[in-house]
């Protein structure tokens, strides 16, 4: 291996001495040495100004000029350069001086062909190379961090104007009036919702290119996380009109350790693609386990039947952008990023993605994922058999109610909350057994209680069969339906002989969530069966039973940006809640401390946005906290707000831009 060159300006006004000194330089052997010589102290300076050497040798005496005067006024003119001063003698005060005028070492002439010059040469330029190791990471620190800053500032920009967007397009599809313009407000809901996708997709790869993408590992139980992505994904295949089947062809693991927020983005996006790409046919996941090797390592081949993909294609299909115009060419929406996030996302997991694809035939991709140690989990057959059925699309008599749907799967509840509402049910959600809870004794509090609950069983914070036995602890006799995907013996019975009064089986049948729900609510007093079939909008069903009585809540909104605050209190109103703007940090403590003169009035919640013209949303919350010490405060963001901050600044909770009706369902 040669050894780094190094720069050195060596100002010495004797030739003889410049030509000994790079002799003995030339026999230092950790560097080799690119030597510059000047016998100018006004050139040496001019070279020391620009530190572009990395060391220099500075003769002491410099014909009339004394080589400190030099050395201070370099170092003055913002010199960094290492120096090492030279003399002709030893004399201690004249080292000590140099040192105070910043000298890093001081040599005797007489000492340049010993080790002492040699190890004088190596420290002074390896203390260079840390310190300029340390400037190098200092800067790069500094740029990331403004990118970071950057990409979170663009983030909640983008959000903000989506939430107009999107809210705006709901509120109008939500009125029966529109119904002739539906197919046009539908198409600008969608665009919307493509754009944010895109979005999310973009920021995921900023993350993930900044190595700033942080997993979050918790245990999945298998068989619940297959069967909630199966309906999810068999409506858009029941659309098409092509079979999306299931397939365990070895025992499985009950429980994987994995995040499982990223690893369901992984298979909807394949699956999504798979049924998107297919006109007829099938959409097959097959899951095995391999245990050879000494490893564990789940495998998923999701295969469809549909158009394939060219070859020249494949080459590039997990890279981001590089496929831009191959897409645009097969006439196709999306950025191509999708499958490139996928791949990443897989990598950070410890497992790997491969395709293989035939034009006109289909294609298969293939997903490899290290379990890790898996010793302390059950291995079982689990079928997912049931699930490979056609549920039907049939319409069903009305009944009426009020149901509490608890799943901390947003998608899941959406759906489930569908098809309660085309049954003509009002729907409100929790996101876990403790939010249920709440609700539920709100609900009592305000004598309207749920008429009853659909209640997933794994869930964070509280799951389903702590919370059932709490409830039933209480006193809460309403009907509580167990929705789980546990196929096990005996699960059924435990369920209820903990109280639950019935169990449905994910994913979700309508029929028998149809029956259930039925015998659930005539089992209730407050419910009314209507024996008439389904003829109307869901939309507006549900928007008659919301509308129906005065506003029960207050809120108030803190947003600068004057479209997202109407539209998120529009939005509100459509929840029957009362809604109050303030545009800054300002205003809203004006209608705070004025509300302290009005010792009636209350704001039940305060949304708060992060970016205020006058204010930190987070340090705004403090202020706020004392002002209205009653009312939960909910900050609205364009990025996501970790747990961590949340507690710090003492948050209820936080809510991604954009803010939709069904996010704000959820926290009211
Ligand atoms: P995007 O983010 O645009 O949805 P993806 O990265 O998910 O893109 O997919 C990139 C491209 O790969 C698609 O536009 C399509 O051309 C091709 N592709 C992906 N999956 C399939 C499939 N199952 N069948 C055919 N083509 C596919």
């Amino acid at each position: 291996m040669t050894n780094p060159i190094k720069s050195v300006l060596l100002v010495e006004d004797d030739e003889d001495d410049y030509l000994l000194t790079s002799d003995y330089l030339q026999q230092v052997s950790t560097y080799q040495f690119d030597i510059q010589w000047t016998d100018s102290s006004v050139e040496a300076l001019e070279l020391l100004k620009k530190n572009k050497h990395d060391i220099c040798l500075l003769d002491y005496q410099l014909g009339s000029i004394n080589g400190l005067s030099v050395l201070k006024q370099a170092i003055n003119a913002g010199c960094t350069i290492p120096i090492i001063m030279l003399t002709g003698q030893s004399d201690n005060q004249l080292d000590n001086d140099a040192l105070d005028a910043g000298a890093v070492d001081y040599v005797v002439k007489s000492e340049l062909n010993t080790t002492r010059f040699h190890r004088a040469i190596r420290y002074a330029l390896s203390r260079k190379e840390i310190e300029n190791e340390r400037l190098e990471r200092i800067k790069a620190e500094t740029r990331s961090r403004s990118k970071d800053k950057f990409v979170a500032h663009l983030s909640h920009e983008l959000r903000t104007p989506l939430t107009s967007i999107l809210g705006y397009t709901e509120l109008l599809l939500f009125n029966k009036e529109n119904s002739h313009i539906h197919a046009e407000l539908s198409t600008i809901l969608d665009n919307g919702k493509h754009l944010l996708g895109l979005l999310n997709n973009v920021l995921d790869l900023s993350k993930i290119a900044a190595d700033k993408l942080e997993l979050n590992y918790t245990h999945i139980a298998l068989d619940n996380f297959i069967i909630d992505l199966y309906a999810l994904m068999s409506v858009t295949a029941q659309d098409k009109g092509i079979s999306l089947k299931i397939n365990a062809k070895t025992p499985l693991p009950l429980e994987i350790n994995a995040d499982a927020i990223r690893l369901r983005q992984v298979f909807i996006n394949l699956i999504h693609n798979a049924i998107k790409f297919t006109d007829k046919g099938s959409v097959t996941v097959d899951i095995w386990l391999d245990r050879s090797n000494n490893k564990h390592t789940l495998h998923f081949t999701i295969t469809d039947t549909g158009i394939g993909i060219p070859d020249h294609l494949l080459e590039t299909i997990f890279k981001p952008f590089e496929q831009v115009e191959d897409i645009v060419s097969r006439n196709e929406e999306g950025a191509g990023l999708g499958l490139a996030i996928c791949c990443e996302l897989l990598k950070q997991m410890g497992g790997t993605i491969a395709v293989e694809s035939t034009e006109n035939v289909g294609s298969k991709f293939i997903i490899a994922l290290d379990l890790g140690d898996i010793s302390h989990t059950t291995i079982a057959p689990l079928s997912f058999n049931r699930i490979n059925s056609h549920p039907t699309t049939e319409n069903f008599p009305q009944i009426t109610g009020h149901v509490l749907i608890v799943d901390d799967l947003k998608d899941i509840r959406n759906l489930i909350g569908f098809i309660c509402r085309s049954f003509g049910l009002k729907t409100s959600f929790a996101v876990n057994g403790e939010h249920a809870i709440t609700k539920i004794l709100e609900a009592q509090e305000q004598d309207i209680p749920f008429n009853s609950i659909l209640m997933d069983i794994h869930m964070p914070v509280l799951d389903g069969k702590r919370t059932i036995l709490k409830l039933r602890e209480m006193g809460i006799t309403t009907q509580i339906i167990a929705v789980t995907a546990a196929t096990m013996k005996g699960v059924h019975q435990e369920l209820k002989s903990l109280g639950f009064n019935d169990v449905v089986a994910k994913p979700v049948d309508k029929h028998a969530l149809y029956q259930s729900l039925t015998q659930s609510l005539a089992n209730n007093n407050n419910t009314m069966l209507h024996k008439h079939r389904f003829n109307q909008p869901i939309n507006s069903a549900s928007n008659t039973t919301e509308k129906a009585s005065s506003p029960s809540k207050h809120f108030l909104i803190i947003e600068d940006d004057k479209d997202a605050a109407q539209v998120t209190a529009l939005l509100l109103n459509n929840l029957n809640i009362e809604a109050s703007i303030a545009h800054s940090a300002a205003e809203a403590t004006t209608l705070l401390t004025q509300n302290e003169e009005l010792p009636n009035h209350h704001y039940d919640q305060i949304l708060l946005d992060i970016n205020l013209p006058d204010a930190n949303g987070l340090v705004l919350s403090k202020q706020l906290r004392i002002l209205s010490p009653s009312s939960k405060i909910t900050i609205i963001s364009g990025n996501a707000i970790s747990q961590d901050v949340l507690i710090e600044f003492s948050i209820d909770q936080a809510l991604l831009k954009p803010i939709n009706l069904t996010m704000l369902k959820q926290i009211t």
